[in-house]
């Protein structure tokens, strides 16, 4: 960092060499700055403001002011990753699970405050952006990254480009119903959307876990499911096949539509291994092709991939 701070100094005339993105989370507001080869120049977090929207954007600027004194910069762009998405027509934020954010301009309010420019996108699209941009699919003209965490999301690039797409929400297949269902998955759970069978209520650690309790009559989380499948548990074992079946209809149904060089694995449950294996070797029955070359990988960025690609989303 201290190199960086002196190539700084040295620099101040070209601050479009460096790129601030700032990852706007429910627990954790973070800001990161990278230079036009991706190398992490600075970077600082705080707690979020519980449920107070006034005080997260105090906590923005600051951040900002924090990375500009660091590095004796201004800069007059700012890209922001939040849960949500914004609304095409109302400009305010939809969709979020930081409920204090929804139903608020929160760009309109950024760009007033802080009077530079700001580029805000989901963080399930910097997450794609950020692993297309200089992370593990970096080699690819065609990407689909999947968050599979607390939630479900998704965001697709195209030659480098996020796809944002006319209502803004490119990408978020977990609001699909789950395809190919069996039988017994039309007995479906009702998702906070308001709609049932989504493929969140399947795939988000939340619904992996609710599985398991339905088949087995044990409450466990995702993480301790896949441990005690490791170690050789039945009924584990039983679900995460169960969960590994869904994840390759959810993907081969996204596979159908918009084909992917690469799909990118992020959030809690990405860090299941097995799913890099198994889920290629059953999502061909699903595709409607006779060969499969989209490829499925792990993140190389993981949790810093909010922040990369929310100062991504400047990229020249
Ligand atoms: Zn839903």
């Amino acid at each position: 960092v201290l190199d960086c701070k002196q190539h700084f100094l040295f620099n101040k005339h070209m601050p479009n060499e460096y790129l601030l993105g700032i990852d706007l989370g429910g627990s954790k507001i973070e800001a990161a700055v990278l230079n036009q080869q991706g190398e992490l120049c600075f970077s600082h977090r705080v707690a979020t403001p519980q449920g107070q929207y006034a005080a997260t954007l105090d906590a923005i600027a600051e951040l900002i002011h924090c990375a500009e004194d660091a590095l004796h910069l201004r800069f007059d762009q700012v890209g922001i990753g939040t849960p949500g998405t914004l609304s095409s027509v109302t400009g305010a934020i939809k969709n979020s699970n930081s409920v204090c954010l929804n139903g608020q301009p929160l760009r309109e309010d950024l760009s007033q405050k802080l009077a530079r420019e700001i580029r805000l996108s989901n963080d399930a699209n910097c997450f794609a952006l950020s692993e297309a941009t200089d992370g593990n699919a970096a080699d690819a003209r065609s990407v689909f990254g999947v968050i599979i965490g607390t939630g479900t999301g998704g965001g697709l690039v195209s030659n480098g480009q996020l796809i944002t797409g006319a209502n803004g929400i490119a990408g978020e297949w977990g609001h699909n119903p789950l395809p190919w269902p069996s039988p017994d998955e039309l007995d479906a759970t009702t998702c906070y959307c308001g709609r049932s069978g989504c493929i969140e209520t399947w795939l988000s650690g939340p619904g992996f876990s609710r599985d398991h309790e339905q088949h087995s009559g044990k409450l466990l989380d995702a993480a301790e499911i896949y441990q005690l499948a490791n170690n050789g548990e039945a009924s584990c074992q039983q679900s995460l096949d169960r969960y590994i079946d869904r994840l390759a209809r959810g993907l081969a149904h996204v596979i159908n539509i918009f084909d992917p060089q690469v799909i990118i694995l992020g959030g809690g449950l990405s860090n299941m291994q097995c799913l890099y294996t198994e889920v290629p070797k059953i999502w061909s029955r699903y595709i409607f092709s006779d060969n499969v070359l989209t490829e499925l990988r792990r993140p190389k960025f993981g949790d810093a991939s909010g922040v990369r690609g929310a100062a991504w989303l400047f990229k020249p």
